[in-house]
């Protein structure tokens, strides 16, 4: 019977597989799949609407199995969450391959990948889902927080304080939006339609109060705005409903966005009038007529930003192709707000930056704590990475296995990757650390609703890059590649690859990470500058980074 069993990450110091690569891959897979983490960890649904780790239980148990018994120079093959092959490779080279949800483009649609997935041949993987790399909302948080840093910068003078940000979706990327804005001073008022959710985040503190009307919404949200104090609000209801009765009353918040898992029409995200429970029943039953409500919701949800934009509100797509699920419901003016990666992000992956995570294998959080520190220490010029750490110690508890994320550049990464090495060297860890990123950069997704909206050249849907960059980090030492299909996004719309490598403090950790961790920020600046933005051509001397033409 595997009917009700849970699954989370072994800790501590023995290993259950034959090298520290291998253990940390099994680690991170059951980790993503702990019901502390994985938003429906009974279905293997870690986040992101239907976004999993395994195609099912038993080929999870299967993976399970196969990883613990890898040879070190042997490796293992995963198609869209299933384990389909193990062979000689080389230790130098990764452990795991997987490939996710790829579909051939003419027939890359929801209707032929849905059919796949009905016949157990496929799943969806959406990005850090597949690539079992998946540490919960904190592994958004930072991205977010520089969004909302980046809104406030440019809009409010610097801080969100005594604004009002209207949002929706409390899920698994969802989540780190409320704490993000009153991490900037602000309030945030959150619908979410699923009772469940929202407790489960006052739990976790990433809000601070739940309530059932809009009215109660709006008298606590203006109160705490006229006394500059920062409140995270969690409103049960349907996004598109009560954003039009904002309008309809003449309210306009500040800023207003949307992280419903609106890419996902038939799964992610619930249309006007319908409860979840006729949801459930719905979709099994009349998937077309549910699809067929859910664009009608989303288009009368975006015409109510582009409302609130009319009325002066910051108005941005927060990454979940809601313009694009409008646009093709037959609403043309779905695109008169931009993507948040376009408007706030791009200049930092034209830097080089990008979002780098590490996590204790040891499950002790004092790993990461020392981490902190050296980092303090040693990229103590780099205010705004400092400024990141001590909020994070301050703000959020670890729940799994312990992990942090930090926005760091090409010469940043590179000086990690050997100090946490050196760290577990020397003994100063109690374990092996995972370094791995999320796929949200630059060069590792090509999605022209999202990551390579509006990019210089035009070149938005060129996706040659992610597949580059995975060929690039399986040829220098990742002990995981991944390339997937879909994201954040949805099926159709986007190309991304992801990488996991281990610190276990051996040399042959050290010389793969001296290479693999130049590779994502390197190819993100090259990505750029390639499209002509001057800021990554000026990075490209900077760094010394070899661009051919
Ligand atoms: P999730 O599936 O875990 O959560 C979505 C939430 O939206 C659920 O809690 C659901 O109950 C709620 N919801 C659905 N329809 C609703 C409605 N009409 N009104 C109110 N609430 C509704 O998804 P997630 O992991 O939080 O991701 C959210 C979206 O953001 C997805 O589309 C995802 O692909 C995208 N995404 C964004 C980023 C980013 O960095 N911004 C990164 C990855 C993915």
């Amino acid at each position: 019977m595997t009917g009700l069993k849970t699954y989370s990450s072994p800790i501590g110091k023995e290993l259950s597989c034959k090298s520290w690569e291998t253990e940390a891959l099994l680690r991170l897979l059951m980790n993503s799949l702990d019901p502390r983490v994985a938003e429906n960890n009974q279905q293997l649904i870690v986040y992101g609407g239907t976004g999993k780790a395994a195609r099912n239980k038993q080929m999870l148990e299967v993976i399970i199995k196969e990883l613990k018994q890898l040879e070190p120079d042997w490796t293992l093959l995963i198609q869209s969450g299933k384990p389909v092959a193990s062979f000689r490779t080389f230790p130098f080279f990764p452990r795991v391959v997987s490939s996710s949800s790829m579909v051939v483009p003419s027939w890359a649609t929801w209707k032929e990948f849905s059919r796949l997935e009905e016949k157990g041949l496929t799943m969806y993987g959406q990005a850090t889902a597949a690539s079992w790399a998946y540490i919960g909302v904190q592994g958004v948080l930072q991205a977010t927080f520089e969004t909302m840093s980046e809104v406030a910068i440019r809009n409010f003078g610097g801080s969100l304080k005594g604004k009002i940000v209207l949002t929706s979706g409390l899920g698994g990327m969802g989540s780190a939006q409320p704490l993000s804005v009153t991490m900037n001073g602000g309030v945030a008022i959150v619908v979410e339609i699923d009772e469940k959710k929202i407790k489960r985040r006052l739990l976790n503190n990433y809000c601070d109060i739940l309530v059932h009307s809009i009215d109660e919404a709006l008298s606590l949200a203006e109160e705490a705005a006229k006394h500059d104090r920062p409140l995270a609000i969690a409103l049960l209801g349907n996004a598109a409903d009560v954003y039009s009765e904002l309008i309809g009353r003449g309210v306009t918040p500040d800023v207003v966005t949307d992280q419903t898992a609106a890419h996902d029409l038939l799964h992610g995200y619930i249309p006007s009038g319908v409860t979840l429970d006729q949801a459930q029943f719905l979709r099994h039953k009349k998937p077309e007529k549910y699809v067929e409500l859910a664009s009608k919701t989303i288009v009368t949800h975006v015409q109510a930003m582009n409302a609130f934009k009319e009325r002066g509100a910051v108005v941005f797509d927060y990454g979940n192709n809601i313009r694009g699920q409008a646009l093709k419901a037959g609403y043309q003016e779905a695109f008169q707000f931009p993507g948040f990666i376009s408007e706030y992000l791009r200049p930092l992956y034209c830097e080089g930056r990008g979002p780098c995570r590490w996590i204790a294998l040891s499950g002790d959080p004092s790993d990461i704590y020392k981490i902190d520190e050296v980092i303090l220490s040693e990229f103590r010029s780099d205010e705004r990475i400092c400024r990141w750490i001590r909020y994070v110690q301050d703000k959020i508890y670890f729940y799994g296995l312990p992990a942090r994320t930090c926005w760091l550049n090409y010469k940043e990464r590179d000086q990690l990757g050997e100090i946490i090495n050196h760290m577990v060297a020397s003994g100063q860890l109690s374990a092996p650390i995972a370094i791995t990123r999320d796929h949200s950069e630059g060069s590792t997704m090509a999605a022209p609703t999202r990551e390579t909206e509006g990019m210089m050249d035009g070149s938005d849907a060129v996706a040659d890059w992610p597949i580059l960059t995975g060929l690039l980090n399986t040829c220098a030492g990742a002990s995981m590649v991944s390339i997937q299909h879909g994201g954040g996004v949805g099926i159709g719309n986007s190309i991304h690859s992801g990488m996991t490598a281990v610190a276990d403090g051996s040399i042959e950790a050290f010389e793969k990470l001296k290479r693999l961790l130049k590779i994502d920020p390197g190819l993100n600046i090259i990505r750029h500058a390639d499209a002509g933005y001057p800021t990554a051509k000026k990075m490209l001397e900077t760094y010394g980074i070899n661009k051919p033409l």
